[in-house]
């Protein structure tokens, strides 16, 4: 790691780390590469480079206020699952838990609907009464907040379908991936509409009054994620990028920073370094909901 600088040290609240990888290079796989195959990346990562810093910091003095939004920014902010995870909604990619018992293929893709559309109802009724009983945490909150003061100058993406950002106060969250307590026909162009029902086995299937199926307003595997064009025009102008708990392993999504790279800042935020973090000008490792209320400098 020739002329890096690397101090650590470990806070009681949380061992967080604060990677800086604007020069960049991915620290997770150069830790576990052997020798020779750091040999390999440093002459074919196109992350590498000759310097990487890493610091730890107790969050609570050295963190606040470090991302710094100035009066001409455009803010583009994509949270993922691990913000509400933090709010006690299990994420799909977790380890057992609540989803064990389904396929995604089985619950959640097109097909799935049409070969037993009641299973499909079944699991997106339990979703809808996991997450009616979440609640926001400090993290939805701070974004509801820095929409109010940016206002238009802020974009929020999620790839989250429940409601916590609306619970948080944000109006303009635009939902990539649909939202569970939304429904619409599968047959007519209805626009989607509010639905909280649950419709559990051996419930009917609800109809529409053109006689379609009405089904969960939820991206499934195979369809194409919502207000794209409007996504990539917001990043188009974006010169500061924020990720919120998101894995970086899910596209289009994790390609957003990479959009970006050139003409914006962007920052990670989450207890987990993502699978992109070498594309990010820094990472904050640490709950979500813990650091984004200290992370903002006054706007
Ligand atoms: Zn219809």
């Amino acid at each position: 790691m020739t002329g890096g600088t690397v101090t650590l040290k470990d806070t009681s609240a949380a061992r967080l780390l604060c990677v800086e990888t604007q020069l960049g290079i991915c620290l997770r796989s150069w830790f576990a590469a052997t020798s020779s195959e750091k040999q390999y990346h440093a002459r074919n990562d196109p992350c590498a480079s000759s310097q990487t810093l890493i610091r730890a910091h107790s969050w609570r003095v050295t963190l606040r206020g470090v991302i710094e939004i100035s009066r001409q920014d455009r803010v583009f902010i994509l949270t993922g699952a691990g913000i509400s995870a933090e709010s006690g909604i299990p994420t799909f990619r977790g380890a057992g838990g609540l989803w064990r018992n389904y396929r995604f293929e089985e619950v959640a893709s097109p097909r799935a609907w049409q070969r037993d559309p009641r299973l499909v109802w079944e699991f997106y009724s339990i979703r809808r009464r996991v997450a009616a009983a979440a609640k926001p945490n400090p993290g939805h909150f701070t974004l509801a907040q820095l929409e109010r003061t940016l206002q238009d100058r802020l974009f929020l993406c999620t790839q989250n379908v429940d409601s916590l950002h609306e619970q948080a106060g944000s109006r303009r969250a635009v939902h990539m991936h649909g939202e569970l307590f939304k429904s619409r026909c599968d047959r007519c162009d209805r626009n989607p509409f509010d639905d909280t029902e649950t419709y559990d086995p051996p419930a009917d299937i609800p109809r529409c009054a053109c006689g379609g199926q009405i089904r969960p307003h939820i991206c499934w595997f195979g369809e194409v994620p919502y207000h794209l064009d409007r996504i990539f025009q917001a990043l188009s102008e974006a010169t500061v990028f924020i990720a919120v708990g998101t894995s970086g392993v899910v596209e289009p999504a994790a390609s957003f920073v990479a959009h970006v790279r050139d003409r914006a800042q962007s920052f990670y935020v989450g207890p987990e370094e993502p699978a992109n973090a070498c594309a990010f000008t820094k990472c904050f490792l640490g709950k979500s909901g813990e650091l984004l209320p200290s992370l903002f400098g006054p706007q």
